[in-house]
């Protein structure tokens, strides 16, 4: 750091030296000049005296010496004189010596005589003399001689004086001695003092500015600490928050890249089915916008195939969603395996998949793709150690003929997908307004059928069941009918299917099933005793988990016997039904009997068939009808008869129409009847009134 005091002091030691040297030159100047104009004015005096006291004398020496050598000088009368004259004249004057020069500048006269007779010619002092202009000089002479004798260190002040002759004319000069040395030794006194007095107030002054500057330097030296500590502190400061920052910015670009991570995890699962990875239907319906955009621009065809398959939810309820999870992750991946021509798979959920095929060419192109779609489900699906065999049901919709928004295209595919359904596992088929119609039809019928359980327009009919052998009445099977005053008499395969599917058939069960029973009692206690009765139960039914508590409600409310009470249910809801043997053990337990409806027509394993706690295998009316001319339903009942028989199941025949029909089932020991060779379906009066008289 910058030393202020000690370059202070160098400085100003320097300039104190300086200024104390100037001012003891000045002062000494002034003092020399001074006693020179002093001694100069008595020497001017004091030469006058002489000039005076002299008079004429001086004049004759001057003239006298023209043309006389050195010797001649010395011995001449009139130096003697004037010396003797000079002698008294300058004693006890501080004139110590007197020299005379002719205007040749020969030493005429000396208080030393040895120096008359020698030339000053060249004397500045005498030459400046001549020219009528007094000059002096200081001298210090170690030794000089005097009119009283030699002196040693003596100050003199010699002044050249000139001597005017008559008409002004210089004659001589006078070389006056005046003794200075008292004056020389106060002046060096009074130099010294006064060199003294001015070290002192410089010193003075040199130690307080000294101080001053010292506190300055204590101040500016502080000051910097200070300063510097600020600057390490900063220096700290900043070091710690660059670090923090780097931190901060690598923490945010850390963050930064987590959110865009996120975002694009988040922009993916927003467009994707999170378990297959196939575009969802967000995504989907965006595209297809876009397609169709595109398809109204370039003039082209477009068609949307809705997949939907067929016995997803039985492995689903069966075998777990986790094995549900997989056949649909392996179902995708078949998809997109096998299906070519494809510009779109996605999954819409559930087990509905939907592709978009664009620039369509013919239907053909389309129909083989939807071919390559049920193709892709030819072998098996290998999940968990099963081999699950599935089929998919395709529904086609055309741009622009069945629609120009992805409503209208989406929507007629659905409606094409289930008209493929209803032709049976694996078929395509292409949409045509006429669906339109018919669902437009099973809107209205849902609607209606909502209000028909209100108004009563649902009644119950019984159906003969005759023991096979005897011919007596055994049984009834309970059959709702609707007469609705808007579509008439609308048949149970029409409405039941949709209440099924809106929800409406738990009430409409629950009434039939509380009506059928309630009629039973009636029956029984007006002396009609029928010995049993058979309600339809539909899966849905089933599954509602209060479904027991309702049945049992029921039985008390109306008193019926359990024992009296067959519940018809077919052969899906061992699939469909969550833990279904438990469920069918506990209505046996109540008492309730239980037959299998439609028998044949499922694909019920007979491993299943031998746990289920049935007592009644109806056979499917579809096989009876083939009784006498199709062998192959004839062979088809034998098997059931001999499977019921070594499974120990009752029979019983739906649908027996004919005599014949009625004797092949009789011979195969088929137990009970039902059809229209014994009766159809009517109205419980009817019923009564046919067969209240008959034995039983
Ligand atoms: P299902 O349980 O197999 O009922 C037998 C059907 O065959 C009845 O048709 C009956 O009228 C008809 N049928 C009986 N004998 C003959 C015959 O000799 N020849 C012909 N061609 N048909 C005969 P329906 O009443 O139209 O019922 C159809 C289906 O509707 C029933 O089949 C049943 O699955 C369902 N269903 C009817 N009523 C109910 C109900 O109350 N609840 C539920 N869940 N389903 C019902
Ligand atoms: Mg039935
Ligand atoms: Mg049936």
């Amino acid at each position: 750091m910058f030393n202020l005091s000690r370059y202070f002091s160098i400085l100003s030691l320097i300039l104190i030296g300086l200024a104390a040297g100037l001012l003891g030159l000045m002062y000494r100047e002034a003092s020399v000049r001074q006693m020179t104009t002093l001694a100069e004015d008595r020497n001017l005096a004091m030469a006058q005296v002489f000039e005076n006291a002299l008079g004429d004398s001086l004049a004759e020496l001057m003239d006298a010496s023209i043309g006389k050598d050195a010797s001649m000088l010395q011995q001449s009368e009139e130096s003697l004189g004037m010396r003797n004259s000079l002698t008294s004249l300058l004693r006890r004057t501080a004139v110590v010596n007197v020299k005379i020069y002719n205007r040749l500048g020969v030493t005429v006269f000396s208080t030393d005589a040895t120096q008359i007779g020698d030339s000053n010619l060249d004397n500045p002092g005498f030459k400046t003399a001549l020219s009528g202009v007094v000059t002096s000089e200081l001298r210090h002479h170690k030794a000089m001689e005097t009119f009283d004798g030699t002196r040693a260190n003596i100050d003199l002040l010699a002044s050249f004086i000139p001597v005017a002759g008559e008409g002004q004319a210089i004659d001589g000069v006078i070389e006056l001695y005046q003794d200075v040395t008292p004056f020389m030794a106060a002046f060096r006194n009074m130099l010294w003092i006064v060199t003294a007095v001015v070290a002192c107030v410089f010193a003075v002054l040199y130690l307080m500015q000294l101080l001053v500057v010292r506190r300055a330097q204590g101040i500016l030296h502080e000051q910097a600490e200070r300063i510097e500590a600020a600057r390490s502190t900063l220096e700290v400061q900043v070091d710690a928050r660059t670090q923090e920052l780097r931190r901060a910015i690598h923490q945010l670009e850390g963050e930064v890249a987590e959110r865009r991570q996120a975002e694009s995890k988040l922009n993916y699962l927003a467009y994707h089915d999170p378990l297959t990875g196939l575009a969802n239907r967000r995504y989907f319906l965006e595209r297809l916008e876009a397609s169709l955009i595109d398809a109204s621009a370039k003039k082209q065809r477009l068609a949307v195939l809705f997949i939907d398959l067929d016995q997803f939810k039985q492995v689903n309820d069966s075998l777990g969603h986790g094995v549900g999870d997989e056949l649909l992750v392996a179902v995708a991946a078949a998809l997109c395996e096998h299906v070519r021509l494809i510009d779109m798979l996605a999954r819409l959920g559930g087990d509905e998949f939907i592709c978009v095929m664009e620039s369509v060419r013919s239907d053909e192109e389309v129909a083989m793709l939807a071919q390559e779609v049920i193709a892709a489900f030819d072998s098996p699906f290998r999940i968990d150690g099963h081999d699950l065999f599935l089929s998919a049901s395709v529904g086609v919709s055309v741009y622009p003929n069945d629609g120009d928004s992805v409503g209208d295209l989406l929507r007629n595919a659905d409606t094409a997908m289930y008209r493929a359904k209803a032709l049976g596992r694996g078929h395509y088929h292409f949409y045509t307004p006429e669906m339109t119609r018919d669902a437009q039809e099973r809107i209205r019928i849902d609607m209606l059928l909502r209000r028909a359980l209100e108004n009563g327009e649902l009644s119950v009919h019984l159906q003969p069941q005759v023991d096979s052998k005897s011919g007596y009445l055994v049984g009834a099977e309970a059959l709702v009918r609707w007469e609705s005053p808007e579509l008439g008499s609308v048949p149970p395969a029409r409405f039941i299917p949709l209440a099924e599917d809106s929800g409406i058939i738990i009430p409409l069960g629950n009434w039939v099933l509380r009506e059928t029973c309630r009629q039973v009692m009636r029956w029984k206690a007006s002396g009609f005793d029928l010995p049993q009765v058979s309600v339809n139960l539909s899966v849905k039914q089933l599954e509602r988990p209060e479904f027991v508590d309702t049945l049992v409600e029921i039985l008390d409310e109306t008193g019926i016997e359990p024992s009296r009470l067959k519940l018809e249910i077919t052969e899906s809801v061992v699939m469909i039904v969550e833990d279904a043997f438990t469920l069918l053990d506990r209505l046996r337990k109540i008492g309730i009997s239980l037959a299998l409806d439609d028998f044949g027509t499922g694909y019920s394993s007979l491993s299943y068939l031998k746990m289920l706690p049935v007592q009644q295998l109806k056979i499917d009316r579809s096989f009876v009808v083939g009784i006498g001319n199709n062998p192959e339903d004839e062979a088809i009942i034998r098997s059931v008869m001999a499977l019921a028989q070594s499974l120990d199941f009752e029979v019983v025949a739906e649908g027996v129409e004919t005599a014949e029909q009625a004797d092949f089932l009789g011979e195969l020991g088929c137990h009970q009847l039902q059809g229209f060779l014994h009766g159809s379906a009517v109205a419980p009066a009817e019923f009564r009134a046919r067969w209240a008289s008959l034995p039983r």
